[in-house]
């Protein structure tokens, strides 16, 4: 089975995809964790990308798009993916298309994680104290979140007319929307 989660930064992917991923045996590919991975380490892809994580801006496509081939084509013929955090706009969500279907290994279902704006930045509040990621500090917060309304939600769309999009409530409690979640997929597997 092969998935990829939409959400807002702070909707939940991360928690999520883990629980998703352990479910049905899928390898969870973060694009968010890989790029931590690689500006954590100091490569090149890591140092292109750090200047546009900092701020919350989208890192190149082609950067993100050569970090994740690899992982996707072979998570993709093993037994699938769940991604997260990829794609973040229609122009990767084509682009990835086209690389994928051609080794065979594109997305099946779509999944939206919806989060109302004040609980987004309740939680990335939370997180930053906890986790203490760069990004979470208030000014970037909030821009990720415009990036995310203006960039990344035509994806809701895009994915609407392919039909393989399912919204699922993510102002919930944590295990509550696994259940949800995992019920949907179940739902549009048995169809
Ligand atoms: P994303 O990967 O979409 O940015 P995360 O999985 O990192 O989101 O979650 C963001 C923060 O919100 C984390 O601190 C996480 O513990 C918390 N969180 C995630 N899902 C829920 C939930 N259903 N209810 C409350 N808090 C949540
Ligand atoms: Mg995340």
């Amino acid at each position: 089975m092969r998935l990829l989660l939409i959400g807002a930064p702070g909707s939940g992917k991360g928690t999520q995809a883990k629980r998703i991923a352990a479910h049905y045996h899928l390898t969870h590919i973060s694009s968010g964790d890989l790029l931590r991975k690689e500006i954590a380490a100091g490569s090149d892809i890591g140092r292109t990308a750090g200047r546009y994580v900092e701020a919350g801006d989208l890192v190149p496509d082609n950067v993100v798009m050569d970090m994740l081939r690899g992982p996707v084509e072979e998570a993709g013929r093993g037994n699938g993916y769940i991604l997260d955090g990829f794609p973040r706009t229609v122009a990767q969500a084509q682009a990835a298309y086209l690389v994928a279907r051609s080794l065979d290994v594109a997305v099946q279902i779509a999944l939206y994680l919806e989060v109302p704006r004040e609980e987004l930045l309740r939680r990335m509040h939370a997180r930053a104290g906890a986790q203490g990621r760069a990004d979470d500090t208030d000014e970037v917060m909030l821009h990720r979140l415009d990036v995310f309304d203006e960039l990344t939600a035509p994806l809701l769309e895009y994915y609407a007319r392919r039909e393989t999009l399912l919204c699922v409530p993510g102002d919930r409690p944590v295990q509550e929307v696994t259940d949800t979640v995992i019920k949907e997929i179940d739902r549009v597997r048995a169809i």
